[in-house]
């Protein structure tokens, strides 16, 4: 069963099109990367399934329930987290989401209970303190505790590692995958390797349009073309190098050369040592680079 669907959904503002027919689904329990560069439409996307923007055409499904356009009822099986939570400053976390259950009628006799065991979740069951006082890191986590409240099936999260310090990042990142068997997480981003550190879907949106979508195993297959670096003594060598061989050049960048090839890893080194010898050319470095993510993304949004 997927938890999000999203049907051919186009939208306009005024002549502008923002969103191309897109159409993708989350399966439960999946971490979905939605990457794209500024200005690619994710947010938007984000707000209509939010029921928050009306679409110029197409549909969205929470868990098989229609998204309507300023009605909230499929919210209640969502939880968003913003780019920059807003809070209470002058709170404490436990304050702050004892208040967040009494707005979201979690009945009294559970809120306790609860509150505790969203802290616990996001590591700040010992926090004392005010909000005011908490790093970014930690105003992200508590902002975690505050969707995940209401226990949405569906989490929403914007870019939600874009202001954080690499630590920070760090512990997020490590948050967003333990809660993979609790709820389904669309994880918007322009950061390629924290989609590839988490999720294992993805997809990627450029001017609207959604370029490719699946898991990142499967893609890695399909689009990124696995290569070797050499690395030279020098340019000229590169550049020598670059000129005899049969060999397929990616790029070449001062001394340093990309390859690609179709074969076995082993035979296309072979093939290189022996056309490094006969050219009488010493590598520096020989690596094999697995097919990344932002090879693919390169590819698709080329
Ligand atoms: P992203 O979240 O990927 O950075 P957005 O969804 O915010 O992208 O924006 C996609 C495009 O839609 C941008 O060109 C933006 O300027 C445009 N856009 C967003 N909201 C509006 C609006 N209310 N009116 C007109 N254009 C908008």
């Amino acid at each position: 069963m997927n938890v999000l669907e999203v049907r051919a959904v186009s939208k306009q503002y005024g002549s502008k099109k923002v969103l191309k027919d897109l159409s993708f689904s989350i399966p439960r329990g999946a971490i979905f990367g939605f990457v794209g560069e500024n200005g690619a439409g994710k947010t938007t996307t984000m707000k209509l399934i939010l029921g928050l923007d009306e679409m110029t055409s197409g549909e969205i499904y929470i868990n098989g329930e229609k998204v309507r356009f300023g009605e909230t009822a499929t919210n209640r099986m969502t939880g968003y987290l913003p780019d920059v939570p807003e809070f209470y400053d002058y709170m404490t976390s436990t304050d702050y989401l004892m208040l967040c259950a009494e707005i979201t009628q979690i009945p009294k006799n559970k809120r306790q209970a609860r509150v505790a065991e969203m802290l616990s979740l996001v590591g700040l069951e010992q926090s004392k303190s005010k909000i005011k006082g908490f790093s970014r890191g930690m105003k992200q986590r508590l902002g975690i505790a505050q969707a995940l409240l209401n226990e949405p099936e569906f989490l929403i999260c914007d870019e939600p590692t874009s202001a954080l310090d690499p630590s920070g990042r760090n512990e997020f990142l490590d948050l967003l995958a333990s809660l993979k068997n609790r709820v389904t997480i669309l994880f918007s981003t322009h950061i390629l390797s924290d989609v590839e550190r988490i999720c294992d879907q993805v997809g990627i949106l450029h001017k609207g349009s959604l370029q490719v979508v699946g898991e990142i195993d499967v893609l890695k297959e399909r689009y990124a073309q696995p290569q070797i670096e050499i690395v030279f003594e020098n340019t000229g060598e590169a550049e020598q190098f670059v000129e005899q061989t049969t060999q397929i050049i990616k790029e070449q960048h001062e001394s340093q050369v990309f390859v690609s090839y179709s074969e076995t890893y082993p035979l296309a080194f072979a093939e290189l040592i022996a056309q490094l010898s006969q050219f009488n050319l010493t590598a520096k470095s020989i690596r094999h680079i697995a097919p990344s993510l932002e090879q693919i993304y390169l590819e698709v949004t080329k």
